[in-house]
């Protein structure tokens, strides 16, 4: 009889997108006239920048010419894409990590998702609380949290981010894990870490033989001078932390899809008996086992996010979110809202003073506007809505008047 991995049924519905789309169909088909403005999502609205799209059509013309042909490529991604990436994400800031470290991949959601299959059963994880689900439901179907009681896990541990600790927790509350999800900027209070913040983060680490795992998905977002882009800013992070990168919202790739994993060499995690094993050469097996890599036309249209004229395009549509997250902070501190992130992040994440789905539900049915509940991300979230940047500036402004006009 075939039996099935019973870890899922512990993961708690994904009620948060369910229940949100659920919610504006009532609506929508209660008042049909009504123009709603969605707020709530964290997929890009702007097109590629033309230098991507131009690579990536005559990437297109390559793969139609025997002498230009590209069938599999190689394991870790084209030396093409890893080499600009080292050199203008790492190199250049003074960063020590090689194009030999860099793993290209469909996208950081995999990555994050699948790191966790490197690790033992028993390794005791923390998370945010609020949390990105994926780092949670990943290590839930591998088994490794226990079951779901009253919305938390209980092999989990609840790194708490609030105002109380400007929505960075401290290492402090993970004594004793092996394994630590961090974001930052955060998804989803917008929050971003500073450098000695990090750095503490990185010596518990180091000092406790833990695994930092960093998601840096939202690192083109920071315009603040001194704000690290990168984990490895930090003084040691090559020898406990392994890195998440997207090209999702750092050049509107949610569709065509592409990031990559940073994972130094001599970085290294260990037997039951205590041997050092090196994570890197686990990654690449990995990697060739289950995955055949991103396109060679994906990672051409990634290749010209590295060029001078796309790298200005892409900073060019990044400012245009900023903006208009700027405008939405603006607007709801003039009414009094306590509002985390917009900054150096897609994300606003409003103090609502009450009930996150209470609030949600008032903005969609006095404003036509759709956010997302913070409870949705985790029992911290309560209190709180998310306000996405991505949109046109036509629909922030309409909506930044409708909020004036019911808040
Ligand atoms: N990490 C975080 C924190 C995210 O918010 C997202 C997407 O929303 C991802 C990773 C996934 O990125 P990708 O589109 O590269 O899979």
């Amino acid at each position: 009889m075939i039996k099935v991995n019973e870890n899922y049924s512990k993961i708690q519905a994904s009620y948060l997108f369910t229940e949100i789309a659920h919610r504006v169909a009532a609506h929508q088909s209660a008042n049909p006239g009504a123009k709603v403005i969605r707020l709530g999502i964290g997929d890009v609205t702007e097109p590629l920048a033309p230098a991507v799209v131009a690579a990536m059509h005559k990437a297109v013309d390559d793969e139609s010419a025997r002498e230009t042909f590209h069938g599999y490529g190689p394991e870790q991604g084209y030396a093409f894409l890893r080499e600009k990436a080292a050199k203008a994400d790492f190199q250049d800031r003074g960063i020590d990590i090689a194009a030999d470290e860099i793993f290209i991949s469909d996208g950081a959601k995999c990555d994050c998702g699948n790191i966790q299959e490197l690790f033992s059963d028993d390794v005791k994880i923390a998370v945010g609380d609020p949390v990105y689900p994926v780092y949670v439901d990943t290590n839930v179907m591998a088994g490794r949290t226990g079951a779901n009681e009253g919305g938390r896990y209980g092999r989990l541990v609840y790194l708490t981010c609030d105002a109380t600790n400007g929505f960075v927790p401290s290492p402090a509350g993970a004594d004793g894990c092996d394994v630590v999800y961090l974001c930052y900027p955060n998804n989803p209070t917008g929050a971003v870490a500073t450098l000695a913040q990090l750095q503490e983060w990185v010596d518990w680490a180091n000092a406790n033989k833990a695994l930092l795992l960093f998601d840096a998905a939202y690192e083109a977002f920071i315009r603040t001078p001194g704000i690290p882009h990168s984990i490895y800013e930090c003084k040691g992070a090559r020898t406990c932390a392994i890195e998440f990168r997207s090209f999702s919202k750092t050049a509107g790739f949610t569709g065509v899809r592409c990031g990559y994993t940073v994972v130094p060499k001599g970085l290294v995690a260990y037997t039951k008996k205590g041997d050092a094993v090196e994570l890197r050469p686990m990654w690449t097996r990995r990697q060739t086992t289950k995955f055949n890599g991103a396109s060679y036309i994906t990672q051409r249209g990634a290749e010209a996010i590295y060029s001078p004229e796309g790298a200005a395009q892409c900073r060019a549509t990044i400012d245009f979110y900023l903006e208009n997250g700027r405008i939405m902070k603006e607007a709801l501190k003039s009414l009094g809202y306590e509002v985390t992130g917009g900054g150096d992040s897609p994300y606003l994440w409003v103090n609502v003073k009450g009930d996150s789905w209470a609030f949600f539900d008032r903005l969609l049915k006095e404003a036509n506007v759709v956010t997302t509940p913070g409870a949705g991300f985790g029992r911290a979230g309560e209190g709180y809505i998310r306000i996405s940047s991505f949109n046109s500036r036509e629909n922030v402004l309409e909506a930044v008047e409708r909020l004036g006009k019911v808040l």
